[in-house]
């Protein structure tokens, strides 16, 4: 069944599949069809993002945005994206919340849950914790990042970025650098990427390679140099300190050394390799400053993309009127 067209004059043009999850936990729940579908959409909503129009779909529903872990662009961009789809929008922040006073997660939701939002949108710093708090409230939960586990969002985006530049994901090499083993982004796209028939590389070292890696990605490299040949995309990842990973490297200085991505370690990639980053960047550390702001580099386009990617996710969940869900 087709979905219905929006009768908004500005609203996304075309037929979208009925998106038949309560939830957005991870890319992992979908099917390839799903994941198109929502790259689609989120397509569709680029201009109505660019021209900082608003929609009316969420007009009357609430989101909540949790973060128990530090974010400034992603919940702005969850902020922006319910705002541009005429929803009302409640940021809470967890440190001045009783969660700060040992109210537990599940507490939390049942707190939250009384107050009858439409959608929470939850980043945590605990894999597995946003599926919990899925399982406690009556509303759609987005996974707005989960300890190591999945960021689909960040995925969505990445993967919308890529399409716009080379026309298909299928077939595409894409190189993800760095702290492989505790990047829940890392695992987003490996799962997206994989599902959409790309050649997955990832490019670390050992120690941040995590087990089963062999499984996750088509090919792994601990030689940046090798592993960049050929590469259409390369996508920095930076060191999760929050999760020790500080510890897993000699120095930063050694890192930079063999996995930071300059001028000259980019060469080995095809001419015209995309760079991307789902930041925050630590540049001088994963990346060389002359690249994250260079020609080839996509990374301010991936902040923008997120904000497309975010309203098409919340449209998706929430505007199911007229149809079975
Ligand atoms: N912003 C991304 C995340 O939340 C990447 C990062 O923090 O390094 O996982």
């Amino acid at each position: 069944m087709a979905r219905r067209q929006p009768e908004h004059p500005d609203g996304p043009k075309g037929a979208f599949l009925p998106f038949r999850h309560r939830h957005l936990l991870g890319i992992a729940q979908l099917n390839p069809v799903e994941i198109i579908d929502l790259i689609d959409r989120a397509e569709a909503m680029i201009p109505i993002s660019r021209q900082q129009k608003t929609l009316p779909n969420l007009a009357g529903k609430t989101q909540i945005n949790l973060f128990f872990e530090n974010s400034t662009r992603t919940q702005a961009s969850f902020e922006i994206a319910g705002k541009r789809l005429g929803a009302t929008v409640m940021n809470m922040a967890v440190n001045t919340s009783s969660v700060a006073k040992g109210e537990t997660l599940v507490d939390t939701a049942a707190t939250l849950n009384a107050m009858q939002p439409d959608a929470i949108v939850v980043r945590h710093g605990s894999s597995g914790a946003v599926e919990l708090l899925s399982q406690k409230v009556g509303c759609a939960v987005v996974n707005a990042g989960d300890g190591a586990h999945e960021h689909p969002t960040q995925a969505l985006l990445d993967a919308l970025t890529i399409r716009r530049h080379k026309g298909r994901l299928n077939g595409l090499t894409i190189a993800i650098c760095g702290d492989i083993a505790n990047s829940r982004v890392a695992r987003s796209n490996l799962i997206l990427l994989g599902a959409m028939q790309a050649r997955t590389r990832v490019i670390a070292p050992k120690s941040l390679l995590p087990r089963g890696v062999e499984q996750m990605a088509s090919e792994v490299f601990t030689d940046m140099r090798e592993g960049l040949r050929g590469a259409d995309v390369v996508m920095m990842l930076r060191l999760q300190n929050e999760r020790a990973s500080g510890k897993l490297i000699p120095s930063v200085r050694e890192y930079y050394r063999f996995y930071g991505l300059d001028a000259e370690k980019l060469a080995h990639a095809n001419a015209d390799a995309l760079v991307m980053h789902p930041g925050p960047m630590n540049r001088g550390v994963e990346i060389d400053p002359a690249v994250a702001d260079g020609p080839q580099s996509v990374i301010t386009e991936q902040v923008e993309m997120g904000v497309a990617v975010r309203m098409a996710v919340l449209d998706a969940l929430l505007d199911k009127e007229g149809e079975d869900a």
